[in-house]
C-alpha cells in the first residue's frame, strides 16, 4: 500500500489554539484550532477528478478504498493528517467583520507529492470553533456547484482552487434557500478541496486589526517562505515588498482571466481572496450569457451591485487596499505597499490589453482600441448578445466581407437583432479595419482567438441541470458535463447542445439566474 507524505507546516510551524473545545468563539493569539471532522452515516463518492488524483500520487482504484474513501468523507484520517480549522477576518461587503474562519472546511493535512504540497481541505464536515450560527455542513447543490466549477476553472486555464472528491454523505441538512422563513431538508455533502495554500487576505487583517502583531509578522514570514520559496533568499523588507507586489500582480492577472471566461465570483470579500491569486471560495457565482457588465448571480447583492461582472477589478484592488493596510501595521515602509497597487494597475492594465486584442483576433493592443472595445460592450449589452458564443463564433467572421449571420447564434432576439443592425454593421466596418492594419495569417488568428475564448463555460442552467438529476439519484447529467468541462476550447459536434445560449425557461429560474448565499 503506497504511503503518502504529510508535513503540516501551517500547524507545525504557527501557533495554534490551546483549547480544544469545539465552540463557537474567538480565538486570539492563535491561527489555528484541532478539530475532528464529524462522521457521517453512509457517504458515496458520486464524483472526483481523475487528473487531480493522479497530480497528487493517488490511484482512482485507491480513491474508493476504505482509507481514502474514509478521509474523503470526514469518516477515518489517513496516517499523517491531523485535522485544523483556521482562523482569519475579512471585510464583508465592505464593512469589516471581524472574525469569520473556517466555519465549515476543516484542513486535512499538507501532501506532498514530487515536491509540490497540495492541502487537503474539506467543506462541510461540521463544525469548528469558527461556525458561529452555522452547522459547518454543506448542501448537494452548493457542493456540486463547487467541484464542478472548480475542475472547470482549471481546464479553462484560470488560476483557482481545485476539488478531488464530491461524497454525499447520506444526511439531510435543514436550509432556507431563499431566506424567506420556508427552510427545506436537502441532502448533505462534502468536497475535499486541494491547494498549494489556502491562506486568504483575512488572514493577515485580523491579527493586524487585533493588534497582535508579533502574530502577523509571523505568519507573514511563514506564508513568504512556504508559499513562495523563490522569495526567500531576499533581505527581509525587500522580501515582503517583492511579495505584495506579488500578490498584486497574480490578483490583477486573475481579474483578468475572470473577465476573459465571463465568470462572476459573487462574494468578493476580503476572507474570499486567496493570496496566491486563485479563484476561492464558489459560492453563489455565475457566468455570463448575455454580456452585461451590472450583472450579479448573487440575490444579496442585487441592489449595491457591489460584486457585479464589471466591479471585479475594482472591487480587488479594494480589498489589496486593504491588505496593504494589514500589513501595513508592521512594515513601515508604506511606499512599498503603494508600490504593488502600482503594479496592479501596471500588470491589470498590460493583461487586459493583451486579453482583450487575443479576444478579438488583433495582433496586439493600441490605446484607441479601448473605444471601440467600449462601443463593442455597450452594443453586446443592449441588443442582448451571448458573450461565449459571440466571441467564438467572432474568429469564423470573414474580415475582408463582414456578415453579420455569422453571429446570428449570439442574439437572444431576434427584434433586438435587427433594431441594432446599422450600429452593429458600422462596429464591424471599424474593427474589420482595424484588423486589416496588421493583419494576422488566417488560421493562426483562428487558432489565437480559439484557444482565448471557450466554446463551452459552466453556464449556471447546465450546473442546475446537473443538479436537478443529482438530486433524484441520477449522477450521469454530472458526469457528462464534468467531461464537457474538461475540454472547453475543443467544439465537438456531440457537444453542440452545451455551447447553446440559455434557454429562455431557465432566465428566471432559481439557481439558474439568481443564487443566494444559502449553501
Ligand atoms: P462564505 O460566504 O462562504 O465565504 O462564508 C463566510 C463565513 O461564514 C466563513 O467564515 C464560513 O466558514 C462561514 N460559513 C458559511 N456557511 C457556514 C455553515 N453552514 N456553517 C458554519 N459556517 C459557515
Ligand atoms: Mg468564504
Amino acid at each position: 500500500m503506497t504511503a503518502y507524505y504529510f508535513d503540516n507546516r501551517f500547524i507545525n510551524e504557527l501557533p495554534g489554539d490551546p483549547l480544544t473545545l469545539n465552540q463557537p468563539r474567538q480565538v486570539l493569539g492563535a491561527l489555528w484550532s484541532t478539530v475532528t471532522p464529524q462522521p457521517v452515516c453512509s457517504p458515496q463518492l458520486i464524483a472526483y477528478s481523475a487528473e487531480l488524483a493522479e497530480l497528487l500520487g493517488i490511484s482512482t482504484d485507491r480513491l474508493m478504498q476504505p482509507d481514502w474513501l474514509g478521509a474523503l468523507s470526514g469518516n477515518a484520517l489517513l496516517t499523517g493528517m491531523t485535522p485544523f480549522a483556521t482562523c482569519y477576518g475579512g471585510h464583508q461587503f465592505g464593512q469589516w467583520a471581524g472574525q469569520l474562519g473556517d466555519g465549515r472546511a476543516i484542513s486535512l493535512g499538507e501532501l506532498i507529492h514530487h515536491d509540490q504540497r497540495w492541502e487537503l481541505q474539506l467543506k462541510g464536515a461540521g463544525k469548528t470553533p469558527y461556525s458561529r450560527r452555522g452547522d459547518g455542513k454543506a448542501v448537494l447543490r452548493s457542493s456540486i456547484r463547487e467541484f464542478l466549477c472548480s475542475e472547470a476553472m482549471f481546464h479553462l486555464g484560470v488560476p483557482t482552487t481545485r476539488a478531488l472528491s464530491l461524497v454525499l454523505t447520506g444526511e439531510q441538512i435543514w436550509r432556507d434557500m431563499f431566506y424567506d422563513g420556508h427552510p427545506q431538508q436537502e441532502p448533505g455533502a462534502i468536497v475535499c478541496r486541494v491547494a498549494p495554500s489556502f491562506i486568504r487576505f483575512g488572514h493577515f487583517q485580523l491579527p493586524a486589526m487585533r493588534g497582535e502583531l508579533a502574530l502577523l509578522n509571523q505568519l507573514i514570514d511563514f506564508t513568504i517562505d512556504r508559499d513562495f520559496p523563490h522569495l526567500s533568499a531576499s533581505p527581509a523588507e525587500q522580501r515582503r515588498m517583492q511579495w505584495f507586489r506579488e500578490i498584486c500582480t497574480t490578483t490583477a492577472k486573475l481579474m483578468v482571466e475572470w473577465t476573459r471566461v465571463g465568470f462572476v465570483h459573487g462574494v468578493m470579500n476580503t476572507d474570499n481572496m486567496s493570496i496566491l491569486g486563485l479563484t476561492i471560495d464558489y459560492g453563489p457565482y455565475g457566468w455570463i450569457d448575455n454580456f452585461d457588465l451590472h450583472w450579479t448571480p448573487n440575490t444579496t447583492d442585487a441592489e449595491g451591485l457591489r460584486y457585479c461582472f464589471g466591479r471585479q477589478p475594482a472591487i480587488a484592488r479594494w480589498n489589496l487596499q486593504r491588505l496593504a493596510e494589514a500589513l501595513g501595521t508592521v512594515i513601515t515602509d508604506h511606499s512599498m505597499l503603494s508600490d504593488g497597487l502600482a503594479q496592479f494597475d501596471q500588470t491589470f492594465a498590460q493583461a487586459m490589453g493583451d486579453m482583450l486584442a487575443a479576444k478579438l483576433g488583433l495582433t496586439g493592443w493600441h490605446e484607441s482600441d479601448s473605444s471601440m472595445v467600449d462601443q463593442l460592450f455597450a452594443l453586446m449589452t443592449e441588443s442582448e448578445v451571448d458573450m461565449t458564443i459571440f466571441f467564438r463564433h467572432l474568429a469564423d467572421l470573414d474580415v475582408s466581407a463582414p456578415d453579420l449571420s455569422v453571429l446570428r447564434p449570439a442574439f437572444y432576439d431576434s427584434v433586438k437583432m435587427k433594431h441594432y443592425r446599422e450600429r452593429w454593421d458600422a462596429w464591424f466596418a471599424q474593427y474589420c479595419q482595424r484588423v486589416m492594419t496588421a493583419p494576422f495569417d488566417i488560421e493562426e488568428r483562428k487558432a489565437v482567438m480559439n484557444r482565448t475564448n471557450p466554446c463551452y463555460v459552466l453556464r449556471n442552467y447546465l450546473a442546475q441541470q446537473a443538479i436537478d438529476a443529482a438530486t433524484t439519484g441520477d449522477y450521469q447529467p454530472l458526469q457528462t458535463l464534468m467531461q464537457v468541462m474538461r475540454e472547453p476550447y475543443q467544439e465537438r459536434p456531440e457537444w453542440a447542445s452545451y455551447a447553446e445560449k440559455r434557454p429562455d425557461w431557465a432566465k428566471q429560474k432559481a439557481g439558474c439566474s439568481m443564487l443566494s448565499c444559502s449553501s
